[in-house]
């Protein structure tokens, strides 16, 4: 087992209520006893590169917690020197001074949900007027690097362009949009989506001769080569307030809540007593059901996607097919009418990058 990542999901209770949200909120929140017993045992397996990532339901109404754990891995990592990089994913409404002092410290990856000028209508009414000083204040600390997820909905997704722009213009360095998934795209909104790309890779591509950066994430280039294949359990684990292991926060947020089905038998890794008594058994077991995870085992509209031109290209969540109510390898036909139209843009846009240089 190589851990190249490890997601403490500090608590499933949230101070938001948007929109879009899937998750189940409940009052959990880890143990201090849970995050010691873990890295007692999997610190010696995480690589000399690698990430800790802090999550939720609002990670940061588990501040304490998440001092404690960076505290401890501090201690841990004195001797063995591995690079380890903390992230966390957060709406932002409890980034006070001591909690940004604190990320600076200790160089944190902040990953703001922040949908731009949709803030007020899909996430909080009010925290539209908070989060842009805030955004202003983050990018004054020198060590902390800030990261926007924007999700656009169906419904709203004639504003995507605009609100990216604002984004971009707040001075944001990476940013990425990402489709809803819990509810379908019809017709229109695919061709609203289609225009609505267009428009920003025309915009990127002017920013981009201008300064050379490509803020907008989705449209650069891929890092990894060949067909995707997501990498939950394989190089990645979370760890979940009730102390059980899983591949990836998502699968568990999906998954978690019936005990007695398929999905929570094939997936969890069980609870960290079990899981550290049991590694050598249960860790090959459990991950032979998450190497199927891979786009050459998916399927969209009756077709293999490996008879797809876009193969090489296209990346699907096997947890997006999950949210939009779909099997676990198959991908709704909106999800794939997307993912052309984004490479399609994407590839436009290198084409003119190229043909310039
Ligand atoms: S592809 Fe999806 S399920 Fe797999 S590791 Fe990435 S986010 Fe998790
Ligand atoms: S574009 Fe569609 S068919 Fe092609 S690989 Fe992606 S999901 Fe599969």
């Amino acid at each position: 087992m190589h851990l190249y990542s490890l997601t403490l999901f500090v608590t499933e209770d949230c101070n938001f209520n948007c929109t879009y949200c899937y998750q189940k909120k409940r009052k959990s929140y880890i143990k201090t006893s849970t995050i010691e017993k873990a890295f007692d045992f999997l610190f010696s397996f995480l690589t000399n590169k690698c990430f800790i990532n802090f999550y939720g339901g609002e990670p940061l109404l588990a501040f304490e917690q998440i001092g404690y754990a960076v505290d401890l891995i501090q201690n841990k990592n004195k001797k063995e020197k591995k690079q380890i990089q903390y992230t966390i994913t957060t709406n932002g409404s409890l980034l006070n001074d001591n909690v940004l002092e604190f990320f600076n410290q200790h160089q944190f990856s902040l990953l703001l949900s922040f949908d731009g000028t949709l803030q007020d209508i899909t996430r909080k009414k009010g925290s539209f007027q908070y989060i842009v000083p805030l955004i202003e204040k983050i990018l004054k600390y020198p060590s902390i690097d800030l990261e926007v997820n924007s999700i656009i909905t169906p419904a709203k997704i004639g504003y995507l362009a605009n609100s990216i722009q604002f984004v971009v213009e707040l001075g944001v360095p990476s940013i990425i949009f990402t489709p809803c998934r819990i509810s379908s795209w019809d017709h229109k909104s695919l061709i609203r989506w289609e225009e609505e790309l267009r428009t920003l890779r025309a915009f990127i591509s002017t920013y981009y001769k201008r300064n050379r950066e490509i803020p907008l994430a989705n449209f650069r280039r891929n890092r990894r080569k060949g067909i995707f294949s997501c990498y939950a359990g394989k190089d990645r684990m979370t760890l979940m307030p009730d102390g059980k292991l899983w591949g990836c926060y998502l699968i568990a947020d999906c998954f978690k809540e019936n005990e007695e089905s398929r999905e929570h038998a094939k997936y969890c890794f069980g609870n960290l007593d079990e899981f550290i008594k049991n590694q050598k058994r249960i860790y090959p077991e459990i991950l032979s059901n998450y190497s199927e995870l891979s786009m050459d085992h998916f399927y969209s509209r009756d077709n293999l996607c490996t008879q797809c031109d876009e193969l090489n290209e296209c990346v699907v969540c096997p947890m997006s097919n999950i949210l939009s109510g779909s099997d676990i390898k198959t991908v709704p036909p909106w999800i794939c009418e997307q993912n052309k139209i984004l490479i399609k843009e994407k590839r436009l846009f290198w084409k003119e990058i190229e043909e310039e240089e």
